[in-house]
């Protein structure tokens, strides 16, 4: 294991090094550090060939590479074999692809889909259409003020009539780590299978799916250092196996006739059409990247930095930082408002003191109306930020009511 030196690791990342921006929407998607650009490259450069199809050393070199990123997500998340982890786009089509294939063929009116108030559309909306498409009921898990869920509110939700259950590991809009292993204690005295989005937890601590005992798992390669265009779906392999496929085409089948087709095994019967597999490569090199730190480390440095933004965030007037700050239970998603503010004019302040953050729902439309806010102002963290950094921010977060007039 490579020993922690945040000097050297800004220097990984050739963005970071080109540019006196910092960089504070890592939640949107993450910098990539040069070993990722490195691999896709090589891959492009030396064993470019379409994967699965050819039998000439070309294509044969392209699917050993392609196959091998697959187990090294495998042991990134600790799934039992290769053949659970389906490669996707993103975790958007890794929700969908359980919603349309799983829930449109499991769940039917009388049955109930738990979703966190706390979610991104991209766990919502799917679970809309299926809901709509069988007579499911779609019934929301609440959340307090400040995020967190507790147990009365899963006493309430919970129903011998909840079947899936759909809930992000950590909020992109407040950073709180939200009770897996209490929700799929729920899951299973009902029956219901649990998907986690681990969209903000994946790039940020360490994951074992086979202890959290989760059925499906999303997240998406870009949030971690890895090429946009790259996901992953881990699925339990008993209920993979006897998911229809989502998707329908090229390269997941055996056979087709005229009117009917025999599908591929896993994973393959889920990857229709020519793979990404230079994205494939790139997110196995961003695992070894972040893996040669090891994910304690890493979660260990991103909470020493939330912690120091917090302290210097409730230390200014007029700021409101949302959410519990329970910092042992906190990635480095900070949201906020500034009285009196808009977040586009927060965003826009700070753009013009060379600071990069997202201001707006975030993508979690219901979860703003829930707490009673339009849009928040948001600042995220990744390992290769710095105190200096979080100093300049808050610096020019203390000035941002006085530069508004
Ligand atoms: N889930 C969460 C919690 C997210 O934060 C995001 C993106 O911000 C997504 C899902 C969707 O990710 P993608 O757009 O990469 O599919």
């Amino acid at each position: 294991m490579t020993a922690w030196n945040p000097e050297n690791v800004r220097q990984d990342f050739v963005l970071l090094q080109n540019t006196d921006r910092v960089y504070f929407d890592n939640a949107a998607t993450s910098q990539k550090p040069k070993c990722v650009i490195d691999a896709v490259q090589e891959f492009y450069e030396k064993y470019n060939a379409n994967v699965l199809r050819g039998l000439y050393p070309l294509s044969v070199e392209a699917t050993e590479r392609y196959e091998n990123a697959r187990k090294t997500v495998q042991r990134f998340i600790h799934a039992a074999c290769p053949e659970e982890i389906i490669f996707t786009r993103n975790a958007t089509e890794s929700m969908n692809l359980v919603a349309y294939s799983y829930g449109m063929a499991n769940l039917k009116a009388g049955d109930e889909i738990l979703v966190s108030i706390l979610e991104h559309h991209s766990n919502i909306l799917p679970w809309q259409m299926v809901s709509r498409a069988t007579g499911a009921k779609l019934v929301f898990l609440e959340c307090e003020p400040d995020g967190t869920i507790p147990k009365e509110k899963m006493d309430e939700a919970f129903s011998e009539h909840t079947k899936l259950v759909a809930v992000t590991q950590v909020s992109n809009v407040l950073g709180c780590v939200n009770d897996i292993p209490e929700l799929v204690k729920r899951a299973r005295a009902c029956g219901a299978v649990i998907l986690m989005d681990a969209a903000q937890s994946a790039p940020h601590m360490p994951i074992d799916v086979q202890k959290l005992d989760v059925d499906f798992v999303a997240f998406s390669g870009h949030k971690m250092l890895a090429p946009m265009g790259i996901g992953v779906l881990y699925g339990k392999q008993e209920l993979l196996e006897k998911m229809p496929p989502f998707l329908t085409g090229g390269e997941m089948i055996e056979t087709v006739s005229r009117y009917d087709a025999v599908y591929a095994e896993l994973p393959h019967k889920f990857e229709a059409g020519t793979v990404n597999a230079g994205g494939a490569v790139g997110l196995a090199a961003a695992i070894d990247y972040l893996e040669s730190y090891g994910m304690d480390t890493l979660h260990a440095v991103e909470q020493e930095l939330t912690a120091y933004l917090f302290r210097g965030m409730n230390a200014i007037p007029h700021v409101h930082v949302l959410g519990s700050q329970r910092e042992d239970n906190h990635t480095g998603i900070v949201s906020f408002t500034v009285d009196q503010v808009h977040p586009h004019d927060i965003s826009e302040v700070l753009s013009s003191d060379g600071m990069d953050i997202r201001a707006g729902h975030h993508c979690a439309q219901p979860l703003h109306d829930h707490l009673g806010i339009h849009s928040t102002a948001r600042a995220s963290l990744m390992f290769y930020n710095t105190k200096e950094e979080i100093d300049r921010f808050l610096e020019s977060v203390s000035n941002i009511r006085r530069r508004m007039g």
